[in-house]
């Protein structure tokens, strides 16, 4: 048996590439991207991606190329999922609301080669680079090594508006499109450079390989059971995660990519009414903008629409609201470093049997490993053994597999410490339940360690999510002369001075045992929120810090 080798006809390096080169053939008159009055078939689509790959060469960019990106979820944003690999570039789909100081720290740390800037962000983009030149200068580095720019100028409704001496139509129409790209060597090869959002420390820049990009892919397409004829809504930043890797698993359903600039209840029932759309992927909050939506702004839902979230946690009594909308839901975990999605629940058909909130309980769970992970674990942090599968011993989750990154960009020390012994530490703590479904209870950094006992703010949240005149709610550490800590919830309100500090108190002390209802309730219009509708605890903690209340 081991005489036998590999060769090119029976090992070929794994790559989402494939994808859309299958999907030109096989579903070469199907839609795959609408974009307002604008459609594609996945023909024009794989042409669109041959020719910006070969521009992107004409302009220099060569293998390990890093090509950076500053868009919302448009049509050229998607092609650059296929055409700056094909090219051997590494795409970096910067996080949109992030500031000019982050994204020129992006730019420099990754040393982009090329910067391309929907219209929409030229001003944010302006300042950016401004900001670069001077940092550029002072370090004495050369003009040359500024990145290229080229302006996205909007594809239904030119506005005219520039930046650079390029525009990204211009590329598409002088690109050659017989050209199919460069061979593969190495599946290990880097696809995509993705940031964190820095919730918890500063931003990493995180490796994903083709290897570890098409196996994600292949895993969470069959997870999420897309179907072949999906119509997939892009209600998710593809800047996160690639899309949590739907940019590729959508070209290899040979799908049909509904683009939006700005995820708006208006939008999204419009697309769901107009395109029929089948799947779409969201965090959390995106729930808050349906449920909230103005009569206007609703459509009837008419058919089955799959929704994935994650991100954060979900409620369960907001995950059975949704439900009763006529949004079908499965819930997955992830990280940046896990390629996106790394948990899901998958669902059991003995479940639908269950009442509605117990249902809702079991999907509010995180769940089990996607296929291209080879194990998952929770384990004592002190031991490192296994937690008993008990839904109730808590412990860090660790992940392997190939959905894990490749490791952080021009960062060895920040690698071996997320790497240990063979596993991938995620920072998160949670349990495991008798069935194996993981269940997240906080992020290690989160927890909140009152008179010795761990508190799980997440838990106090999912409680307080339950009073009927929260909106929406994170909890914090605040420090405490007694306890150490003790937890401190921020609040928003659905109509603000409907209810009082006093009566939510009241209504914890009924809900959840003494010592983790919170000591302090501050009342705010909005809570801080990350690129991905993450809740910045960080900033949170540090008001908390600030409030004298003893
Ligand atoms: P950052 O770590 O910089 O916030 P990520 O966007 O990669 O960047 O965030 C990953 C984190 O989000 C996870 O470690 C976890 O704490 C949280 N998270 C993701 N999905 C879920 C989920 N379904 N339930 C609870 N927390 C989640």
């Amino acid at each position: 048996m081991n005489r036998l080798q590999k060769c090119l006809a029976n090992y070929v390096p794994l790559s989402p590439l494939t994808f859309i080169k299958r999907a030109s053939m096989v579903y070469s008159n199907r839609t795959s991207v609408v974009y307002a009055g604008v459609r594609f078939t996945w023909r024009q689509t794989y042409e669109r991606c041959c020719r910006l790959a070969s521009s992107l060469r004409f302009l220099n960019v060569v293998k390990n190329d890093v090509v950076s990106v500053l868009a919302p979820n448009v049509p050229a944003l998607y092609e650059m999922h296929f055409g700056v690999p094909m090219a051997g570039g590494v795409l970096n789909a910067i996080n949109t609301r992030l500031d000019a100081r982050n994204i020129a720290n992006i730019l420099r740390h990754s040393e982009a080669k090329i910067f391309f800037v929907d219209y929409e962000y030229v001003p944010l983009a302006s300042e950016t680079l401004r900001l670069l030149r001077t940092e550029l200068k002072e370090c004495s580095i050369v003009e040359d090594d500024m990145p290229l720019v080229i302006v996205i100028d909007d594809i239904d409704t030119p506005t005219g508006v520039r930046l650079g001496q390029w525009e990204y139509e211009q590329l598409i129409n002088h690109g050659n499109p017989q050209y199919h790209g460069e061979e593969l060597e190495d599946e290990w090869d880097a696809i995509a450079l993705n940031y964190t959002s820095g919730t918890t420390s500063n931003p990493k820049g995180v490796v994903y390989s083709h290897r570890g990009s098409f196996l994600s892919t292949m895993s969470l397409i069959n997870g999420w059971e897309m179907s072949t004829e999906a119509v997939y809504l892009w209600s998710l930043p593809m800047f996160h995660c690639n899309g949590w890797t739907f940019t590729w698993g959508v070209a290899a359903k040979g799908g049909t990519n509904v683009c939006i600039r700005k995820t708006t209840a208006e939008n999204i029932y419009m697309s769901i009414s107009e395109h029929k759309v089948t799947h779409m992927c969201c965090a959390p909050t995106v729930f808050n903008i349906l449920i909230e939506a103005k009569p206007h702004e609703r459509r009837k839902i008419t058919s089955k629409i799959n929704i994935l979230t994650g991100g954060a946690p979900p409620p369960a009594t907001l995950l059975e609201t949704m439900e009763d909308l006529g949004f079908y839901i499965t819930h997955a975990y992830g990280l940046t470093e896990a390629t996106g999605p790394a948990l899901v629940c998958e669902w059991q058909t003995k479940w639908n049997q269950l009442p509605k909130d117990h249902q809702a309980k079991l999907k509010a769970r995180q769940g089990v490993s996607i296929l291209s992970l080879a194990d998952v674990n929770v384990r004592n942090k002190e031991t490192m053994e296994s937690v008993p599968h008990d839904g109730t011993t808590i412990g860090e989750i660790v992940l392997r597999g190939s959905s894990i990154m490749k490791g952080y960009l021009k960062d060895e020390k920040e690698t071996a410490k997320a790497f240990e012994k063979g596993w991938f530490l995620t920072g998160d703590v949670g349990v495991i339940h008798t069935d194996g479904y993981i269940e997240i209870k906080d992020r290690s950094k989160d927890v909140i360690i009152s008179g010795g006992e761990n508190i799980s703010s997440v838990e106090i949240e999912s409680i307080m999510f339950k009073h009927p005149d929260i909106l929406e709610t994170a909890v914090v550490a605040m420090p405490h002369p007694r306890w150490g800590e003790s937890p401190c919830a921020f609040v928003v309100l659905k109509k603000p001075g409907s209810t009082t500090e006093s009566e939510i108190l009241v209504y914890c002390l009924k809900h959840m045992p003494k010592f983790m209802v919170p000591k302090k309730v501050v009342f705010v219009k909005e809570l801080p929120k990350n690129g991905t509708g993450k809740v910045m605890k960080m900033e949170l903690r540090k008001v908390a810090k600030s409030l004298q209340i003893f």
